[in-house]
């Protein structure tokens, strides 16, 4: 069909402009950050998190989560940097959203347990009982 050609050129022209070294990782890159960034405010125990770094930085993409009673301590997550595995997308491109939306979810409650025990295992040691 000749609609579904036009599209997939225009997608591979899309695909060439991205800045990034390849372009599956830097729409991964993309994805990564936006699916931590709406995966964290959903929860009632981890705070708002801060981002100490400009993206430009090597640390860039950090999410900084600080102690809710202000001692000092942080957790922080690096989306970005820290998760590498490979973005694989069905050929089909009507699938693509539904394939990034589970691993969004299986990538979103990795992120939330992580965090979560984290700050637990703070709590458990800096601030017991609380
Ligand atoms: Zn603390």
């Amino acid at each position: 069909m000749l609609a579904g050609m036009d599209d997939a050129s225009d997608l591979d022209e899309w695909f060439a402009r991205l800045p990034k070294p390849s372009p599956s990782e830097g729409l991964a890159e993309l994805l990564a950050a936006r699916e931590a960034a709406a995966a964290a405010p959903e929860l009632s125990t981890i705070p708002m998190p801060e981002f100490p770094y400009p993206l430009s930085h090597p640390l860039g993409g950090t999410m900084r989560f600080s102690c809710a009673l202000g001692c000092g301590w942080y957790h922080d997550e690096n989306p970005i940097r820290e998760e590498r595995e490979p973005l694989v997308l069905p050929a089909d491109p009507e699938k693509w959203r539904q394939a990034l939306a589970v691993r969004a979810e299986v990538r979103g409650a990795a992120f939330r347990a992580r965090v979560e025990g984290a700050i637990a295992d703070h709590f458990a040691q800096a601030h017991p009982g609380r």
